[in-house]
This record gives structure tokens, C-alpha cells and sequence, in this order.
């Protein structure tokens, strides 16, 4: 919904801008175009067809002027005429038959005059009858006073002239009477019979003629002049057309043209609106797809936090503002405890509610310019820009322990967690990206390893102890190539009297290229942690095989680090081993420790119990420092339990040592196993230890570990 309203208000503004307008003007310009084109081209025939109907009317006055002056010519050369030019009755009456009225009635001639030789008029017609006194009329009295009689020539000739007033044309021919030159004149006024005729002749409608004084009262008319440039007066006319007759006759289809190409200009717009619509709707679509992948691609699918991409980037945003405005950031990197085990326990669901719980209590406690996110299964990342000191980034980190080591209340039930955090603050710890997150790790390394539900920030020193321990598992895997400075040394069980051996635990040595002897302690772990006590310890098994193949009575002890324990085909792998090397499982005995007893009982169970099928022997080593209860313990298969050093090491000084290890013996023997007894360093601790009931001893008070060679020389 939100995405149409856009759409409408957006997209219609540019589709009016960027199609509609662009359209209508070229409509316009074109329909402009066109009519403007048709306007000149109408006018121009127009005018032209005026021009041409102005020529013809002038070309039909002079026409006729012309057939007015040959119908007086075929009259004043008509030789009977000079003949009958006298006063007698007979001679006027022939007179007034073939001139005045043959004239007027063939011809139309209005008024006919002989004039003497002294330009009297003699005989004068009107309409075709004589007139009695010629001499007074004021048509006659107009006619001589013309121009065109006053002239000097007074040649045989025809013109136009005003006369009374009124626009004639006159004719003037000349008779001969014997030595005399008499004239004839005649008139025909330019009244509607003369028009008329002319008008047939031209086919010009609407011919007539007006006086000078008139306003132009028809679309058309042109100034009639006599050759001597009398203006006689105006002469109208409707003028023909073409242009606009052409105009009307193509007007409908025009009309009708221009309409479709209208409509199909609307119908091209309202394809195209919907077209450009749609489109636009599909790339809006296309671009909500498109932020949706974006955001995928940027946030935790579980949570909705950041994902680790993003996380960097705002990092390295962060760090590069730092830089320029000289201020600090922050980076708490966070790992929930005990989260596998709530995993396991309560079963993915519930792992992935703890999660979305504990991203929603960390969104809770943050600043808006801050960023949390979820950068793996149990890891968060806090961003914390624009820090002002180190006692701010303290007391989140606290309130982010306190908020997550509340119970959640899960659909399976409620739960307990907790989290570590690693510290670090640019640009004191660096302002490297990469850098600052594997100091962050390191810190977090360290709040976990100093026993959780703790923050801690990032010290220098740290770095140098991960360092060491990178540099350890890197030396320790070359070592592993060719077993070189690695050895297995033996130390002595001896009997509860001391006197006899009974057996030798295989113990790891390793003598570094450049550190020289690196004790147990401190590369055990590394190699448990990279995975490297797998082969180490597969090595040492088949090194104590050869042992114990050399003295077949030879009871020889191996240790199983939990982390070879939990390995997949384990079991698998001690039989082949033992089965290559030639040893006896009957006299090889695997120590293992009280966690992996712990971990997954039944599994743990069911390895021993193969591991026993096998025919090894099995014992539990550092017997005591755990948590678990002994009849817990007890429940396991095995064959011996070792108490560990730091019982016998109490004898003597703490008051209830000698009662602890009483009642380890006696549950022990209750169940059949054999006691010994670790870390013996002095004859006391051997009576106290035999005193209450021990099988065997271990310790320095014997021997340490030896070289296999060496403690042959130590049993001589
Ligand atoms: P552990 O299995 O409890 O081994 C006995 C440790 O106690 C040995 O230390 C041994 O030298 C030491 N010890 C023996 N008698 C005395 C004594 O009287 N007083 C004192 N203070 N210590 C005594 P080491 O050799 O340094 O080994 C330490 C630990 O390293 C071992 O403890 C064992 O957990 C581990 N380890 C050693 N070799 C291997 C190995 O091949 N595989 C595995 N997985 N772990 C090994
Ligand atoms: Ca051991
Ligand atoms: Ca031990």
C-alpha cells in the first residue's frame, strides 16, 4: 500500500513530465504546423483565385466597352444612316426605327446622339425614343461635358465615364455626310442589366457596382478607371474561394484524421502509462527484493542483528571517524557459557530461543549509535563507537554479564547462562579491524579461561601468551613430522612395599629446538586445543607398544588425553595400533580422566566398555580432583583408580587426608579395582599410604620418568 501511494505521487510526476508534456507537445506543434500550412496555403489560392477573377472582370469590361463601341461602329458606318440624317418626318421615322430603337432594343443602348459638326446634338434617343429637345436634357447636357467629348482627338473610341453621377460607358463613332463629320455617341449606363450580362460572361456572382463614396461592402472590388483616369467607381463581386472551398471540402476527413490520430495518441498514452506503471511497480518490487537480499546478506537470519560483514563494516566506519576526530571505540566480543550444554540438554529449539533472547536483551542495553551482532552459533560483537572513557565500556560490560546471567525463561523451561567478554579499545589496542577483533579474542580467551561470567580487556602480555602458544603448536606440528625432540620417558610403579616394579606410565617429553625442555603441562593443552594431541598421542601409544612387546610382563601405562577420547573411530584406532605394533592389550593400560566420564555418560560407557572387549586395561587417572561423587564413578568399568598427587601430597598437613583416602580404598577394593597412589615423594607418605590400604605408588620418591635405556640402569 505504502509502496503504490509512492508510486502514484512519484511516477506520475515523471510520466506527465517525461511523456505526457513531450507528447502533447509535438500534438501541438504538429496540429500548429499543419494548420498554419493549410491557413497560408487557403489564403494564398484565395488570393491568388481574386487576383485571377480581378483580370477576368477587367478583361470582360474592356471586353464589352469593345463590343459596346462595335455595335456603334456597325451603326455610324452603315452608309443608308448618313443618308437618312435629315429633319423630313420620313427620314426621322426611319431614323428612330434603325437607330434609337434598333440600339436600344438589340443592344441596350440607353442613350444614342448624332452630334453636328460643332458637337450639338441633332437627333438624341433615350430608351430608345426620340427626345424633342435634346439641347436642355442634363443626361445629354453630362454626356457632352465628359471628358471624353471635351477631348481634343474625339477619336472613334469607347470609355468609361461618370455621368449625373452615375458610371457609363460611352461609345463614340463618326458618321460622314458628304464633306461633313457628324458623331455618333452612345451610352449604356453601369447599371445591373449591364452588369448582369457581364457577370454571365464571367461567372462571377455577386458583380455589382458601387460609387466611390461607398465603404467596401463586399469582400472584393477594384477602382474602374476611364483611360484618362476618371475613377468611375468600384465594382464588387463575390469572390470564388478555392482555398476555402478546398478548406470545407476536407474539413470532415481533416476533422475526422485528426481525431483518430488523437485517440490513438490516447491509447498509446494509456498503454504506456500502464506499461511504465507496471515496470515501475516490478522495479520497486525488484528493489524491495533487491533490500530484502541486501539485508540477508547483512543480518542474521535468527536474530535480525548485523551479521559479521556488517559488523566490520560499521567497524571500520567507527575506527575511521576515530582517526579523524580523535576519539575511541570500543569492541566487546561475547560468548555465552554453557550454551552446548543447554543446546544438547534442551535440544537446538530451545538453543536457538536462548539466542534470540539474549540478542534481544543486548539490543536492550545499547545506545543507538551502537551495533550488536551475531557473528557465530554462541558469539555476539558490540561496536561502541565514540567512546569518552574506559569506565563506560567497564560498566557495559557489566551490565551486558548481569542482563545475560539472568534465567530465561524458555518454552522448555527456564535456564540459566552466562557470558564471557573480551575487551579491547581503539586506538590504544590498535586500530586495525582484524587486529583489534583477535585481541578481542584473546581477551575473551582469557575471561573464559579464568573461570567465566567475566569480562576482561585486552593486555599486552595477552598477546604474548597467545603468541607463544601459536608459536608452541607451530613447532609442535613440525615435530610431529619426524618425531624429532619428541621422546617417551617411563616412570615406575612400584608395589606397596617399594621394592618392586609393577609397571612404568609412558609420559610425553619434548625437548624444543630453541626452548629447550618443554614440560607437559604446558604443551598438552595446545595440542588438545589444535587437535595435535591426536597423533602425538597415537604416537606414544605405539612407542609404549614397543615396550611392552620388548618385556611382554611389562605392565605399561598411556594416558588418553578426553579429546582422543571423543574422537570418532577411537576405539578403532587404539586396537589397530596396538595390533601393528605387536603389543598386548592385556598389559596396556589407558588412563583416562574423570571428564570425559562426565561429558556423555552413555557414550563415555560404551568406549570403555568396548575399549575393555579389546582387552585393554583401564584407569582413572587424578582420581579425586573432580566434582563427581564416587559411587558416581564407581559405576564405570575400570580397572584401577589412580588418587592423584595433590591427596597424597595433603597427608600429613590436612586432618581428614588419611580418612579420605581410606574410603577411596575400600570403595575401591569393594568394586574389585586396584589403588595406587600418585606423586609419593617421601617414605611417610609411602607408610601412610600403605597404611590405609594402597595397591601401588608412583613418585619422585621412587624415580622420575626416565628414558626407556636409563631405567634399566635404575632397576640394576
Ligand atoms: P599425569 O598423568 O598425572 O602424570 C603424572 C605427572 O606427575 C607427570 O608429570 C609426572 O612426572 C608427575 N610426577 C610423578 N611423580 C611425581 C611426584 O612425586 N611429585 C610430583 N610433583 N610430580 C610427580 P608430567 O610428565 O609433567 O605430565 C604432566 C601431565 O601431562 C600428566 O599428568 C598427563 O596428564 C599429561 N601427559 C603426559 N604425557 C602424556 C601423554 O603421553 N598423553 C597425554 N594425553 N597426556 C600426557
Ligand atoms: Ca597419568
Ligand atoms: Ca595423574
Amino acid at each position: 500500500m505504502i509502496n503504490s501511494v509512492k508510486l502514484s505521487a512519484g511516477f506520475r510526476r515523471s510520466f506527465i513530465r517525461e511523456v505526457l508534456l513531450p507528447l502533447m507537445a509535438i500534438l501541438l506543434l504538429t496540429f500548429a504546423g499543419a494548420g498554419t500550412a493549410l491557413f497560408l496555403g487557403t489564403t494564398l489560392t484565395n488570393q491568388e483565385a481574386k487576383a485571377q477573377q480581378q483580370r477576368m472582370i477587367e478583361a470582360s469590361f474592356s471586353q464589352s466597352l469593345a463590343e459596346h463601341q462595335r455595335q456603334l461602329l456597325s451603326m455610324s458606318r452603315w452608309a443608308p444612316l448618313a443618308s437618312h440624317l435629315t429633319t423630313s418626318p420620313s427620314d426621322r421615322r426611319w431614323l428612330n426605327d434603325n437607330v434609337g430603337r434598333w440600339l436600344y432594343e438589340m443592344f441596350g443602348h440607353q442613350l444614342i446622339m448624332v452630334l453636328d459638326e460643332t458637337g450639338l446634338p441633332m437627333q438624341v434617343w433615350r430608351e430608345g425614343q426620340p427626345l424633342t429637345a435634346p439641347a436642355e436634357d442634363p443626361t445629354v447636357q453630362a454626356v457632352l461635358a465628359s471628358a471624353l467629348l471635351r477631348g481634343q482627338s474625339q477619336q472613334e473610341e469607347a470609355d468609361y465615364a461618370r455621368v449625373e453621377g452615375r458610371a457609363a460607358a460611352l461609345a463614340i463613332g463618326d458618321v460622314t455626310r458628304e464633306a461633313t463629320r457628324l458623331k455618333l455617341v452612345s451610352l449604356k449606363f453601369l447599371d445591373d442589366g449591364y452588369l448582369a450580362g457581364l457577370a454571365e460572361r464571367s461567372q462571377l456572382k455577386g458583380l455589382h457596382f458601387s460609387d466611390l463614396s461607398a465603404v467596401a461592402d463586399t469582400p472584393a472590388r477594384f477602382l474602374l478607371t476611364s483611360r484618362q483616369g476618371e475613377e468611375v467607381g468600384y465594382i464588387n463581386w463575390d469572390p470564388m474561394r478555392p482555398g476555402a472551398q478546398m478548406l470545407r471540402a476536407i474539413a470532415p476527413s481533416t476533422g475526422i484524421a485528426v481525431l483518430i490520430v488523437m485517440l490513438l495518441c490516447l491509447y498509446m498514452l494509456r498503454r504506456l502509462w500502464t506499461s511504465s506503471r507496471d515496470l515501475s511497480q516490478s522495479m520497486i518490487r525488484l528493489g524491495a527484493s533487491e533490500a530484502q537480499a541486501m539485508h540477508l546478506a547483512f543480518h542474521d537470519v535468527l536474530t535480525g542483528l548485523p551479521n559479521r560483514a556488517l559488523v566490520e563494516e560499521r567497524l571500520t566506519q567507527a575506527l575511521a571517524l576515530a582517526t579523524r576526530h580523535e576519539q575511541r571505540v570500543a569492541l566487546l566480543l561475547i560468548d555465552l557459557d554453557r550454551f552446548k550444554n543447554i543446546n544438547d540438554t534442551y535440544g537446538h529449539h530451545a538453543g536457538d530461543e536462548l539466542i534470540i533472547a539474549v540478542a534481544h536483551r543486548l539490543s536492550t542495553l545499547l545506545r543507538p549509535s551502537d551495533t550488536v551482532g551475531r557473528i557465530g552459533g554462541d558469539e555476539f560483537i558490540v561496536v561502541m563507537p565514540e567512546v569518552e572513557n574506559i569506565g563506560q565500556v567497564q560498566a557495559l560490560a557489566q551490565r551486558i554479564l548481569d542482563a545475560l546471567s539472568q534465567p530465561y525463561a524458555l518454552s522448555g523451561g527456564e535456564v540459566w547462562s552466562g557470558a564471557s567478554i573480551g575487551l579491547v579499545l581503539a586506538p590504544k589496542d590498535g586500530l586495525d579491524r582484524q587486529e583489534l577483533v583477535r585481541k578481542a579474542d584473546i581477551a575473551l580467551y582469557e575471561a573464559k579461561s579464568s573461570g567465566r561470567g567475566k569480562y576482561r580487556q585486552f593486555e599486552r602480555v595477552m598477546d604474548e601468551s597467545i603468541r607463544t602458544r601459536q608459536n608452541i603448536a607451530a613447532d609442535l606440528r613440525v615435530a610431529l613430522q619426524d618425531y624429532r625432540g619428541l621422546a617417551v620417558w617411563y616412570q615406575p610403579l612400584m608395589d606397596i612395599e617399594g621394592k618392586n616394579m609393577v609397571g612404568v606410565e609412558a609420559l610425553l617429553r619434548w625437548n624444543h629446538p630453541t626452548r629447550g625442555a618443554v614440560p607437559p603441562a604446558d604443551f598438552i593443552a595446545i595440542a588438545e586445543e589444535t587437535g595435535l594431541i591426536i597423533p602425538l598421542g597415537e604416537w606414544v601409544l605405539r612407542e609404549a607398544c614397543a615396550i611392552q612387546q620388548r618385556f611382554p610382563a611389562l605392565m605399561v601405562a598411556v594416558n588418553v588425553s578426553p579429546v582422543q577420547f571423543r574422537a570418532t573411530g577411537f576405539v578403532t584406532r587404539m586396537v589397530e595400533i596396538v595390533r601393528e605394533s605387536g603389543g598386548d592389550p592385556q598389559h596396556i593400560e589407558l588412563e583416562i580422566t574423570e571428564g570425559v566420564l562426565i561429558e556423555d555418560e552413555h557414550e563415555a560407557r560404551a568406549i570403555i566398555i568396548a575399549l575393555r572387549e579389546a582387552g585393554f586395561r583401564i584407569a582413572l587417572d587424578d582420581f579425586g580432583t573432580g566434582y563427581s561423587s564416587l559411587n558416581y564413578l564407581s559405576t564405570f568399568p575400570v580397572d584401577k583408580i589412580k588418587i592423584d598427587r595433590s591427596f597424597t601430597q595433603s597427608l600429613g598437613v590436612a586432618e581428614n587426608s588419611v580418612a579420605i583416602i581410606e574410603s577411596v580404598v575400600k570403595l575401591g577394593h569393594a568394586m574389585g579395582l586396584t589403588v595406587t597412589a600418585e606423586g609419593v615423594e617421601t617414605p611417610g607418605q609411602m607408610s601412610a599410604l600403605a597404611d590405609a590400604g594402597c595397591n601401588q605408588l608412583q613418585g619422585y620418591l621412587f624415580s622420575q620418568a626416565l628414558p626407556f635405556e636409563r631405567l634399566g640402569d635404575w632397576m640394576r
